[in-house]
């Protein structure tokens, strides 16, 4: 067996092909019961490497070491936690352009794009190292006499967190940074597809002064590992982010252990564009939200809900640029949008094209497999026009890059069409009006809701999350991760009267 962990600490820019990365299981890297391939996206030749699959005894191994990893993390003091959560932060931002290069190499994004995940990762464990000092209580006079109440958080115990591809380390980074800080242990599992970068975020947790055991990675696959995992007794909470039917499939194996569950899922974002928009605005917000990371964004413009008054401008414009947008190898440079991550999601956008013609959308640009000096999942930005709100491509999530231009009359349609969806994650409204604007930003039924800014991009120390069938549990980033990290206990102090 080659010293994987040293490859791993060199340099993740010149991995060995055909070294097996290996799961970190009770603190000790471990290979599984078999192995997959991790293939680049943008070149099918490019084998990042292979990567084990934790057995089931492994995981419940990892699960019962991380019980009392647990119990001993929370004895660290608080500035020992935060010096851990600032080495992982500073240390993910000053390795971005490496890192990033990986996760660009093994999700499809655009380098940028993926230099650009990294750093906001290592910006979430560097915010909840400040967090660590925060964590200030309350206290009240009981309505009893002579009695005090002190009411604190306290960590919840063993967290299973488990994480889809499109953002492979900045979405893990929001869930274990919380989970840490709060005093909480973490047992990870990642996407299968890009299980490179959640290689090299465990290197750099599993590196710093926590105990043994504390963090577990148990890469495979979402059937079986993570199945068990929803499964296990031994698991306090779990936080999901990924598909609809799969977090329904979680909650019900959750409830049998009555474990705490936090699901980040689907969505079907709206940009609403009035006609006294800025148009040029307008079409960059849509471009980019509907085209960066090839789409596969929750927080994606996936319906752009546009005034006839400008529809026939905007539309033009949308087109131009979608038709003009460079589509190619994540690495390279110029590219704007790269290949989308998987063979199975390539079929699936392609089925939704076949499918939003066969409803009656016209395809005004796109949606085709592209071909590319190496062979990879390419796909050309399209644009659907002439659709209708009840269109299965307008109530169903995509995650593809593909947008739909609904035609509306008037600013009061624009909102009701914008609500008239099952998910409400994000939504958008690009108009020069204040009164507008306000009234959109109090009566869109979204979590997160944008004012001539894109429905994609959000910061990370204020809550984000949904209603309807986008998220289920409480919020998450900024201090609202608490309510899922902690549990409160309320103290009743009777001290008696001085002597
Ligand atoms: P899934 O919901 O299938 O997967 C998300 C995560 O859950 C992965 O780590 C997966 O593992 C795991 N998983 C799958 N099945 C189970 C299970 N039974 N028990 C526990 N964990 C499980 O999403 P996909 O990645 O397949 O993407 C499919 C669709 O989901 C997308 O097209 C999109 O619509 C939506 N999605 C939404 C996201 C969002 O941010 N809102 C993010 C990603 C996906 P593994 O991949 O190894 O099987």
């Amino acid at each position: 067996m080659p010293d994987v962990h040293a490859v791993l600490r060199t340099d993740f820019l010149d991995l060995e092909p055909h070294v097996t990365h290996l799961n970190l299981i009770a603190g000790n890297w471990q290979a599984g019961t078999s192995e997959i391939e991790n293939r680049n996206p943008s070149d099918l030749s490019d084998l990042i490497g292979l990567f084990a699959q934790a057995s089931p005894d492994q995981l419940d191994l990892t699960l019962e070491r991380a019980r009392s990893a647990q119990a001993e993390w929370v004895s660290y003091g608080l500035e020992r936690k935060q010096a851990v959560l600032l080495k992982v932060g500073t240390e993910l931002m000053s390795r971005a352009e490496e890192l990033g290069t990986l996760l660009s190499r093994e999700e499809g994004k655009p380098l940028a794009e993926g230099k650009g995940e990294v750093y906001r990762a290592g910006q979430f464990f560097t915010y909840y190292a400040g967090e660590c000092l925060r964590q200030i209580g309350e206290n009240a006079d009981s309505v009893r006499d002579g009695v005090e109440i002190d009411v604190r958080r306290e960590p919840v115990g063993v967290v299973a967190i488990i994480s889809p591809w499109n953002f492979p380390i900045a979405t893990a980074s929001w869930k274990i940074a919380p989970a840490l800080c709060y005093g909480n242990a973490v047992v990870w599992k990642p996407a299968n597809v890009t299980p490179a970068s959640a290689v090299a975020l465990t290197e750099i947790i599993e590196r710093q002064d926590i105990p043994k055991g504390l963090f577990s990675l148990v890469m495979g696959s979402g059937r079986s590992v993570g199945q068990r995992l929803v499964e296990s007794p031994l698991v306090n909470a779990i936080s999901f982010t990924g598909s609809v039917a799969v977090g329904k499939g979680i909650a019900s194996s959750a409830i049998q252990n009555l474990t705490k569950v936090q699901m980040e899922m689907g969505s079907k974002n709206a940009l609403a564009v009035m006609d006294d928009a800025d148009l040029d605005l307008a079409v960059t917000l849509a471009l980019g939200g509907a085209f960066g990371g090839s789409g596969q964004k929750c927080t994606a413009s996936s319906r752009l809900v546009v005034h006839e008054r400008v529809h026939d401008a905007f539309v033009d414009k949308l087109v131009a640029g979608a038709r003009a947008m460079t589509v190619g190898h994540a690495l390279e440079e110029g590219t704007q949008m790269g290949p989308v991550v998987s063979d199975e999601q390539l079929q699936e956008n392609l089925d939704y094209v076949a499918l939003g013609k066969s409803e009656g959308a016209e395809l005004a640009c796109g949606g085709v497999r592209l071909e590319r000096a190496h062979e990879g999942y390419y796909m050309s930005p399209g644009v659907f026009l002439n659709t209708k709100n009840d269109m299965r491509i307008n109530r169903e999530e995509l995650f593809a890059p593909l947008t739909s231009v609904i035609r509306v009359g008037s600013y009061d349609e624009a909102l009701a069409v914008v609500n008239d969806t099952h998910f409400g994650l994000t939504s958008g409204i690009v108009t020069k009006s204040l009164a507008r604007a306000n009234h959109f930003r109090r009566n869109a039924r979204t979590g997160v809701v944008t004012v001539n800014l894109p429905t994609a991009g959000t910061d990370y120390h204020v809550p984000f999350g949904g209603r309807g069938d986008s998220s289920y549990g409480p919020r998450e980033q900024g201090k609202a991760a608490a309510e899922f990290y902690t549990t409160v206990k309320t103290a009743y102090i009777s001290a008696g009267a001085p002597d």
